[in-house]
């Protein structure tokens, strides 16, 4: 019997999902095995890379199908043991195609404050990432973790930090799930080197009224805080 997806896909997502690896492992996102990377197959199959392997050096034929419906294994071997944090986020938002979890190093040195993000300090930080908000700590690889995972999402969430443990992040395609770990991790080291300064300028009232109509108007980018 033939596999129940379309195999051409299935190498093209697998080999995009490779080269994402390799530019997370060559940032210094993924110690050791550390990270996983999904992306949607069909409307019911995600594709998601095998648990203990370097995200630096993965083969697309490595790559698991599962079920979004249930997390039934379809196709590969040992995804990944946060796949239920992955399977949440597809089954609250129809719009997301791919997921991205890490241990992005100035990320999870924020995400393990167990303290909110702040916002209204930088202005491509406010228009591309908007509010994070903070999923309270759970063990990895639980169903527990991946409920508050969902529970933080909103229509408009882009990024996630998990407490003491890392990120994860969402887009609509690889490329822009990756762009946007790559801008959390920006702004955290961002965020970190101003609260080790002791100086921070917050952006006024107006300025950030001013940002979010530029949001809402001209780059059509969903805000919680435009609703
Ligand atoms: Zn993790």
């Amino acid at each position: 019997m033939g596999l129940p997806f379309s195999i051409d896909l299935y190498d093209t997502l697998g080999a995009e999902i490779c080269r994402v690896g390799e530019r997370m492992s060559r940032q210094g996102f993924c110690a050791g095995s550390d990270g996983n990377i999904s992306a949607r197959l069909d409307d019911d199959l995600i594709l998601i890379t095998p648990g203990g392997v370097s995200k630096g050096h993965m083969r697309a034929d490595s790559m698991c199908v599962i079920r979004v419906a249930d997390g039934e294994l379809i196709h590969g071997r040992s995804p990944s043991s946060e796949r239920a944090v992955h399977l949440a986020v597809y089954r609250t938002r129809d719009d997301v195609e791919a997921v991205i979890h890490s241990h992005a190093p100035k990320a999870t040195v924020w995400a393990c404050t167990g303290e909110t993000l702040p916002v209204g300090i930088h202005p491509e930080a406010e228009l591309m990432l908007g509010r994070i908000p903070l999923v309270p700590y759970a063990t990895p690889g639980t169903d527990r973790l991946a409920r508050l995972v969902a529970d933080a999402l909103t229509p408009s969430t882009a990024a996630r930090l998990l407490a003491s443990h890392g990120t994860a992040t969402l887009g609509d395609s690889l490329e822009s799930a990756l762009a946007r770990l790559e801008m959390l991790e920006a702004y955290c080291r961002l965020v970190i080197e101003l609260t080790l300064l002791g100086r921070i300028r917050r952006l006024s009232e107006s300025e950030m009224v001013e940002l979010l109509a530029l949001k809402r108007d001209v780059w059509n980018l969903p805000d919680d805080r435009l609703q």
